[in-house]
């Protein structure tokens, strides 16, 4: 672990020991080179050997990526991140890690999207089963582990109703079960949730989201015990889903602020989410911040802030939904969430549209939901674009 591990999280945003800078660079360079060159025959032998360690090849390791690589790990308390070209490969890569044909998969049933589709599509072609339950009840946990339940997976908070699974629990009932346990934990950032010091076996993110913040790249990272990390590693060399150097270099920039955007996001989030509670066209917001809300419970116990991305649900229906989004002014109309700016979209009809119907409703989504990521302007301003394009709907 690094050097500066037991300072607070801000303080290892920016000083932990993957912020390294060789040759007295201030910020950590881009090693913009797909491959290494030996110093001698024997030198390139022992790199493959395993006898050195160096670089070789930028699909096998980088510099740039390895250094962005062990903030990840140094700000998630622990073990060992490995980062790959998006989000989904990392889920990929970090399911098969664990899996093999013949294997049972308990997927919690209100994921994102695509993640629904490789998990219950195209692992299913090569022999991995699967079912889809309410991991935020632990009920449902106890009755979908199967003998041969290798792993539970889910998101929390789930995207995109924000229902919230108590790690701790569902852990331990899935390693009685011997089932490790994978954590897509997107939604909160390292800095409101670290599953691994919860009890899971693999955290997930898409650091195309809070982790980069800025929306200029799509990443992920799988971060695991050092042991675990080492078999994910072989996986993404095996099959290529690296990160581009420049892209490590973005993130590792993002990751800087991440305390203070979360923060912030944070409260606007809670502001905005007060303000579409009270207002007469919305009839219910799904937002485990707000006190009355079915997941503050479980998120107070384990997070220590909420996050910004929400859905809310107008009174007026599918129409209403779709008159709103045509009468936004400042916000961003599009998908993805964690960026500076607020972004808004519709759920049925965008992120969730290649879920079939049934498993959508079985998440909860409904076609008047409206999906909302608070971003970084004033709260103030947030709120009078949703009012104006609320007295449109
Ligand atoms: C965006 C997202 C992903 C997928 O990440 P990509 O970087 O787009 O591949 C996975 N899980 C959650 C919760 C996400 O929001």
């Amino acid at each position: 672990m690094a050097k500066h591990s037991a300072a607070g999280f801000m303080t290892r945003a920016l000083h932990a020991e993957g912020h390294a800078k060789p040759m007295n660079a201030h910020t950590q360079p881009i090693f913009q080179t797909s491959t290494f060159y030996f110093d001698s025959a024997e030198h390139g032998a022992d790199l493959f050997a395993g006898r050195q360690a160096g670089h070789i090849y930028t699909r096998i390791g980088n510099p740039t990526v390895e250094a962005y690589e062990s903030v990840v790990a140094d700000l998630e308390g622990g073990g060992a991140a490995v980062a790959f070209s998006s989000g989904l490969a990392a889920i990929y890569a970090a399911l098969m890690s664990l899996l093999s044909s013949g294997d049972h998969v308990l997927s919690g049933d209100t994921l994102y999207g695509p993640s629904v589709n490789l998990i219950g599509q195209v692992m299913r072609r090569f022999g991995v089963e699967s079912t889809f339950i309410d991991t935020s009840d632990p009920e449902a946990i106890k009755r979908g582990l199967r003998a041969d339940t290798r792993v539970l997976f889910l998101e929390t908070p789930a995207n995109p109703t924000c229902r919230v699974t108590e790690i701790r629990k569902a852990a331990q009932l899935a390693h009685e079960a011997g089932a490790r346990v994978v954590v897509d934990a997107t939604f909160a950032t390292p800095y409101f949730l670290r599953p691994l010091e919860l009890g899971a076996d693999i955290s997930l993110h898409s650091t195309t989201k809070f982790i980069n913040g800025h929306g200029d790249v799509v990443g992920g990272v799988a971060t695991a015990s050092p042991e675990l990390a080492k078999t994910i590693r072989k996986f993404r060399t095996d099959t290529g889903a690296c990160p581009a150097p420049m892209d490590a270099f973005l993130s590792l920039r993002g990751i800087r602020t991440l305390g203070l955007r979360m923060e912030r996001h944070n409260r606007n989030a809670l502001a905005v989410a007060q303000y579409l509670q009270q207002h007469e066209k919305v009839s219910r917001v799904y937002y485990h911040g707000l006190p009355d809300d079915p997941g503050h419970t479980a998120a107070k116990r384990e997070m220590s802030g909420f996050g910004a991305t929400f859905s809310f649900e107008l009174t007026g229906g599918y129409a209403a939904a779709k008159r709103m989004l045509k009468g936004i002014e400042m916000m961003t109309l599009a998908v993805s969430l964690g960026t500076l700016d607020t972004l808004i979209q519709h759920p049925a009809s965008m992120t969730h549209a290649s879920v079939p119907e049934e498993i959508m409703r079985q998440q909860g989504l409904t076609p008047e939901m409206v999906r909302i990521h608070v971003g970084l302007e004033e709260a103030d301003d947030i709120i009078a674009d949703l009012e104006q394009a609320l007295a449109k709907a």
